[in-house]
């Protein structure tokens, strides 16, 4: 077992960790390149020079994350544990560099090579271990627990295979692997002295102990190795370094000996990539559905092996006495998907260290708390009971025992009332009964929380409506925020720049100052300066356009941007049908006042999601159609950005004038892009639903294009829907869908749109299309018309910054910290 902690010989104290000053980084990065790295010359791509700065401020992190761990050893520290599937890091240089304070020291250093940080830095492959908004929002999560000093540490698993790549062939998605490590992953180091094994398959034994207790054995068991690998997180400017665990699975070494004595040497060593294919690739499902046994591999083995850890630390220090190892633990479960370390603790705790139901159930129930992250049913998460029962027939036996003593509970509260029981159940019944993942967490948890206001709200008014007439307590909110260090700081360095030659630049650590850029709100020299700060910003994005896409952006005009996961709920297709109406007035030639546009989405859909590859088909097919007729020119420019990721969103944040957050009413849990771009001074043009709701609250209702149904009316409105109608009545919904109908956007591609056509008149649209589509238009009109109004719309823009404040992951990691994990910060 690890940490017997005997014959420990720190070997260096972190006091002494390297230096930050530019004489002993140059002699490191040169060390390193020369060196480590056996380079003599700086390539086209400047890789190895990168590698060699990674490495120098690794050293750097390494000896600060010693100290950090000193502290959590030296004594008893409540700590938090991070469960994530996801962790949409992106690139980790420039903001290792950022908040290191090493940004003169490098620019020094790299000039001896004859480079820059931003040149480098591009060397760098975004680590895309993450679909969207979920993943990011565990990243923003770390940066804000290290830059807060909090004992917080996150893990996740080390995908051979991240997020894919995204490219675009006739309009079409292509999805090609995303080979992360190919070129090496400078940041991480490896543990493997701290490997654990984790189980699957086998059988449930069961013997009498000497005590006359009945115990439990999971025998036969088919086992793997998960062997951690650390990367650095480093909070901004503080000394404090934390650890992102990430876990890779490994063949053990044992062998089938029976296979092996039939001279079957090499099948025995080829049954290596069974273990080694769960941790693989991401499921690049982004809320729906899922149920492919690898996925359920992949989250108990999470799961397992991060509980193994922290209670092999537990364990190492203070020996196998769990009394008061809730004191000093909390595991925050990010959605569902690691929820079965709500069976799998208990497993360890009884099993393992032979301790009794009632107080396992205790230490469980008082370290688990669970994060909701979506109110769409086809995301919630359930599993087979044979799927269960086969690949991990033990956890499914507490399974079962947790489930009969809390229906005990639900009877006691309900008495003779079978419904609720079948209602609340951990197995719902039918031909193949099913795990219900969210209950398991809801009732081993002593926290469930929902991410934006709304969204708490819905969820105990609908999703979880009995469990919070049960336990009301168990329910709170923690509305979403994004760190403002990578999505102000980093990516908007000419932004930050300005802000901190006004206010001073205490805004990075403490993010609630930014409302002092209010009062510039007015100001002509600001405005002129912040003008010309979105206009380069601006430039930059329209060389990554011309880059990425062929088409040329004019940063005169307004850019318009919805980048995020495709999805029917987020409404692109909305988006398009105002595009197209923009482009059917073009065409009939009203265009007094027009104000110019340049259109741009982005995203990656599902690959198994077809209506969401339609979408992506017609946006570069309108786009295709607009772009090319020469009506258009100076007025509408459309382009769908291929392949976005966190680095794509760094440049495009910063450019965007108008950010649309346009989803369903009651659809999106909060978002998290519409903060990056209120944070960069973009102005949003959004439906009340998510973190909207509170940023409009935040930025006043006249600094907010607000449209569309309300979440509280749209089943009153689906239960009456009559799309075709409401259709025939709008003389601009009625030309964009005959446009569409005659097929001017798929001229030689025919019929390649009907399903996406049916599905907007069909009076089961659960999204609503038609119904918002009129006053959209109208918020567009008015956005449209502000813009004109330079004054206006960059007093609005400034107005959007100041009140970003509590958009600030600090934000919410404060209030995760005091409100639910009650951790002590480190300093
Ligand atoms: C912020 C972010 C998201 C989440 O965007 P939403 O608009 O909240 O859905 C998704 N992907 C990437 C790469 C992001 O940076």
């Amino acid at each position: 077992m690890a940490n017997k902690g005997t014959n420990v010989c720190v070997v260096k104290h972190w006091q002494d960790a390297p230096k930050l000053d530019e004489s002993t980084l140059n002699d490191d990065l040169t060390r390193h390149f020369y060196y480590t790295l056996g380079r003599d010359r700086v390539g086209e791509s400047q890789l190895y020079l990168y590698h060699a700065l990674a490495l120098t401020i690794k050293d750097r992190m390494v000896a600060r994350c010693r100290a950090t761990n000193l502290h959590l050893t030296s004594k008893k520290t409540r700590k938090a544990a991070y469960l994530s599937l996801e962790f949409l890091m992106g690139r980790a240089l420039g903001n290792a560099v950022l908040n290191l304070d090493l940004q003169e020291s490098t620019a020094l250093a790299l000039k001896q090579y004859c480079s820059e940080l931003e040149t480098v830095a591009e060397a760098e492959h975004d680590a895309g271990l993450g679909n969207g908004g979920l993943g990011r929002l565990a990243a923003c999560f770390l940066d804000s627990c290290a830059s807060l000093a909090l004992p917080v540490i996150g893990y996740g698993i080390r995908y051979e295979y991240g997020m894919f790549n995204q490219s675009i062939e006739k309009g079409h998605q292509i999805e090609q692997p995303d080979n992360w490590l190919r070129e090496g992953h400078p940041w991480e180091l490896s543990a493997p002295d701290q490997a654990c094994r984790v189980k699957f398959f086998g059988r449930v034994d069961s013997y009498k102990s000497k005590q006359g207790r009945n115990v439990r054995c999971w025998v036969d068991t088919q086992d793997v190795l998960a062997v951690p690998y650390d990367v650095p997180i480093p909070g901004y400017k503080n000394g404090v370094v934390n650890t992102l665990r990430l876990w890779k699975s490994e063949a053990t070494d044992e062998f089938d000996l029976n296979e092996f004595n039939a001279g079957s040497y090499s099948e025995a060593v080829a049954r290596k990539n069974m273990a080694e294919q769960i941790t693989m690739v991401l499921y690049p499902n982004d809320s729906s559905e899922n149920g492919k046994e690898l996925r359920l591999r992949q989250q108990y083995f999470l799961s397992s092996a991060s509980l193994q850890d922290i209670l092999n630390k537990w364990v190492g220090q203070f020996g196998a006495e769990f009394s008061d190892f809730a004191k000093y633990h909390v595991f925050q479960l990010n959605d569902t998907h690691p929820s079965i370390a709500v069976a799998e603790l208990m497993r360890l705790l009884v099993d393992e260290y032979d301790i009794d139901w009632d107080k396992a159930w205790s230490i469980t129930t008082s370290t688990m708390a669970y994060t909701n992250h979506t109110l769409l049913p086809e995301a919630l998460e359930r599993w087979s009971v044979p799927l269960f029962s086969k690949l991990l027939p033990r956890l499914l036996e507490i399974i079962y025992e947790i489930n009969a003593r809390f229906l005990a509970e639900v009877a006691l509260q309900w008495p003779g009332d079978i419904d609720k029981q079948r209602e609340l159940s951990l197995i719902e019944e039918g031909d193949v009964p099913q795990v219900r993942m969210a209950y398991l967490a809801i009732v081993g948890s002593y926290s469930v929380n929902g991410v934006a206001a709304l969204h708490t709200q819905l969820l105990k008014a609908g999703l979880f409506k009995t469990f919070y007439e049960l336990w009301p307590d168990k329910f709170n909110n923690k509305t979403n925020g994004v760190t403002p260090r990578r999505w102000l700081a980093h990516c908007n360095p000419a932004l930050s720049e300005l802000i901190t030659s006004k206010i001073g630049d205490e805004w990075v650590a403490d993010f609630s100052q930014i409302e002092k850029v209010r009062r510039y709100y007015d100001d002509k020299t600001f405005h002129k300066q912040w003008q010309q700060v979105k206009y380069q910003n601006k430039e930059r994005l329209s060389a990554l356009v011309q880059a990425r896409c062929g088409v040329e952006f004019d940063p005169t005009m307004m850019f318009d941007v919805q980048v995020k996961r495709i999805h029917e709920y987020k409404r692109q297709l909305l988006n398009v049908l105002h595009v197209i109406h923009l482009y059917d007035r073009i065409c009939r030639g009203d265009v007094e006042g027009f104000t110019p546009r340049c259109v741009l989405i982005g995203g990656k859909a599902a690959p198994g999601y077809y209506m969401a590859k339609k979408v992506i088909k017609l946006i570069n097919n309108v786009a295709d159609v607009v772009n090319q007729d020469k009506r258009a020119a100076g007025l509408l420019r459309v382009a769908f950005i291929p392949n976005y990721n966190v680095t794509a969103m760094e440049t495009i944040c910063a450019a965007t004038d108008l950010s649309e957050q346009i989803s369903t009413a009651g659809k999106e849990a909060s978002g998290t892009g519409n903060m990056k771009f209120m944070m960069n001074g973009a102005i949003t043009i959004g439906t009340l639903d998510g973190a909207n709701i509170e940023i409009r609250e935040q930025v006043g209702a006249d600094n907010f294009f607000l449209f569309g149904a309300h979440a509280a009316h749209t089943d009153q409105i689906r239960s009456n829907y009559d799309p075709i109608s409401i259709i025939a009545e709008d003389e601009n919904l009625k030309r964009v869908i005959a446009l569409l109908e005659s097929g001017h956007f798929n001229l030689f591609e025919p019929h390649i749109f009907d399903d996406v056509i049916n599905a907007i008149k069909c009076s089961t649209d659960p999204w609503l299309v038609a119904h918002d589509f009129a006053s959209y238009v109208d918020a567009q009109n008015l956005a449209s018309k502000t813009y004109q109004d330079s004054k206006t719309w960059t007093r609005i823009s400034i107005l959007n910054t100041a009140a970003s404040g509590n958009f600030s992951s600090d934000r919410t990691i404060s209030q995760y910290s005091n409100e639910i994990w009650r951790l002590e910060p480190m300093q």
